[in-house]
């Protein structure tokens, strides 16, 4: 099976999905039922590879009236194959990802669900870090920053969803000068959270414009 879906269209889908299956618990007027199907199917479509078994098997299980939330999470599986997950780095790979940083403490890779990932981000709570990697014009850069101990309730910077957000302070060193400047923005203390709730990756590609180490030369 071709992996033709992104991570952040795999998570707009469920969220799609999710809402169908709230809107049947609630709406009694099958004409509404209908029309709230029919808008789901109409965003989530194109989304998908139109040639695969796979797509077909779950447009017909949206069409069933009704839909359980058990129903609809195995629906959701059937995508699974299709979505190009986050890659698996090595410890070694990662830290080239993180040069500075001594005895990176590594993500918790088990259990992980690549497949909903755009970026990944974990924390390290004794030394009260976040760190980040995330695709950027083609390639994976590491973000590193203090996470401040405090969740508020807040619209977070990467995935514009109000959450339990901490503020985030990462340290750019400034092209040439040598001088170190901090940066801060709310983003969500789970960052897997966050993805599950990333369906659009532009404000993630702003944020990285904005965090991301300088180099120089930048146009
Ligand atoms: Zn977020």
């Amino acid at each position: 099976m071709k992996q033709t879906i992104t991570t952040y269209q795999y998570n707009f889908i469920t969220q799609q999905v999710n809402d169908l299956t709230s809107a049947y618990l609630s709406v009694n007027d099958l004409q509404v039922r209908l029309a709230i199907r029919a808008k789901v199917l109409e965003q989530v479509t194109p989304l998908l590879p139109s040639d695969e078994p796979n797509t077909q098997l779950f447009l017909t299980g949206l069409e069933t009236d009704r839909l359980s939330r058990k129903s609809a999470a195995q629906l959701l599986e059937l995508l699974v194959p299709m979505v190009e997950p986050f890659p698996l780095l090595s410890a070694k790979q990662l830290s080239k990802l993180f040069r500075k940083v001594k005895k990176l403490k590594q993500p918790e890779w088990y259990g992980l669900k690549r497949y909903e990932l755009t970026y990944l981000g974990w924390n390290d709570g004794g030394n009260q870090k976040k760190y980040l990697v995330a695709p950027y014009e083609d390639r994976l850069i590491g973000i590193q920053g203090e996470l401040a101990p405090e969740t508020v309730k807040g619209v977070c910077a990467i995935c514009q969803t109000i959450g339990n957000v901490a503020l985030f302070l990462s340290t750019t060193k400034s092209s040439g000068l040598g001088t170190y400047t901090k940066k801060g923005n709310y983003i969500c203390r789970d960052s897997n959270q966050c993805n599950r709730q990333l369906t659009d990756p532009q404000a993630l590609a702003d944020f990285l414009t904005i965090v991301q180490p300088q180099r120089k030369n930048r146009k």
